[in-house]
């Protein structure tokens, strides 16, 4: 087991645990598998995890952000990141949340409708600045990951179709304070299908041949993020294999020359260096099952009831050579507070720590206070 259990001893429970020297390392192979592609760009998607300590880390390997909200903005900018390598997509921008973007100065708005476009135009305008745009186009690309992760298909909420592409455009150009920079795409998250990106790759060059066509090239293609983490196997697959990921696009994406293609990561760069540690505090047995009740809920690990996602479980103290089969269960009072079902572990006691693992995106920064509960605190050693 590659954790640091005795540090984690004389610390309350429940807690997340990120292992800095693997964030640095996950982080040194994206720079060496980006070394080969100069003109790609990587957006850290922070809504992933937030975390200071883990900012702090990422703003040092030089990598821009993608905020899909004003909090996220400000979030970055406190980390130290450089606004001029921020990117903001979101179907819902406030008009404070523009504002806000246009004072920093970020990179680029990605605009999912066309009255959000006269708004930034407007607003924009009343600042005396020029807001640059991307499109964020609705690809309508399945992903094979769960329904709710989904995000580029014609029924998801995000995007501006297709067929209404050239319209946009066109809009973007006769206004004043807009310019009118480069295509945006997303099509969801925890994808390990490489062919998921490349049909992504597909329609995107269909996209850019039909542009063409009409005499319209733009300098910033952006494919969002996506890229999925081994939750079966932490401890086997710690990194992803950015390499075969960046790969899949040079191979199947045709850039324009001058063209900068742009990323937007986030479960990929933060997820496997992040565990949520928590105590046993009772073994339950019940006629037809057995239950081990841990001090970290929903409330602090929400993705098992959200996305019906499953977490590596481990006991990291038990000293028992016996295993057996429990329902890992929370203290809320929901019935989908659950983090395992039948898990085969050693022999459970109160005292023992568990550890969920890969909970390093969308773990801490989705925690709420349900029940009254304390939001869960995060350690980076
Ligand atoms: C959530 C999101 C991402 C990051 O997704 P991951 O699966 O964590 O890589 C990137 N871009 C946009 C627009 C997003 O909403």
């Amino acid at each position: 087991m590659n954790l640091p259990i005795e540090k984690f001893k004389n610390i309350e429970t429940p807690f997340y645990y990120y292992d800095r020297s693997l964030l640095q390392a996950t982080l040194d192979t994206i720079k060496d598998s980006l070394k080969e592609h100069e003109n790609y760009h990587l957006h850290y998607a922070i809504k992933a995890n937030a975390n200071m300590d883990v900012l702090r880390e990422i703003q040092k390997a030089g990598f821009g952000v993608d905020a899909v909200s004003g909090g996220e903005i400000r979030q970055a900018l406190n980390a130290g990141f450089d606004a001029r390598k921020i990117v903001y997509a979101g179907v819902g921008k406030a008009d404070w949340e523009i504002n806000l973007a246009l004072e920093a100065g970020i990179f680029c708005f990605n605009v999912e409708s066309e009255p959000e476009l006269q708004i930034i135009n407007e607003l924009a305008k009343a600042q005396g600045k020029t807001a640059k745009v991307c499109f964020r186009i609705n690809p309508n690309v399945g992903a094979h990951t769960h329904a709710n992760i989904t995000t580029g298909l014609a029924e998801n909420k995000f995007g501006i179709a297709m067929q209404d592409m050239e319209l946009a455009i066109r809009e973007a150009e006769e206004l004043s304070n807009i310019d009118f920079i480069g295509l945006h795409f997303h099509i969801g998250s925890q994808i390990l299908d490489m062919g998921d990106f490349e049909a992504l790759c597909a329609r995107i060059n269909e996209l850019q041949d039909r542009l063409e066509q009409q005499g319209i090239t733009v300098q910033n293609i952006n494919v969002g993020g996506g890229l999925g983490i081994s939750y079966d196997d932490p401890e086997g697959k710690p990194i992803p294999d950015f390499k075969a990921y960046f790969e899949t696009y040079a191979k199947n994406l045709k850039l324009r020359d001058g063209q900068h293609l742009h990323f937007e990561l986030g479960r990929a760069v933060v997820g496997q260096m992040g565990s949520l540690i928590t105590k046993v505090l009772y073994v339950k047995k019940c006629h037809v099952k057995q239950f081990c009740i841990v001090d970290a809920g929903m409330s602090d690990l929400i993705r098992p009831a959200l996305y019906d996602a499953h977490h590596s479980i481990q006991n990291i103290t038990s000293s028992s050579s016996d295993v057996e089969t429990y329902d890992v269960v929370g203290p809320i009072c929901e019935s989908s507070d659950v983090f395992g079902k039948d898990e085969q572990l050693p022999t459970c006691s109160r005292g023992d720590l568990i550890a969920m693992r890969s909970a390093g995106a969308y773990g801490e920064i989705m925690a709420c206070q349900y029940n009254c509960r304390n939001l869960p605190k995060a350690y980076m050693f």
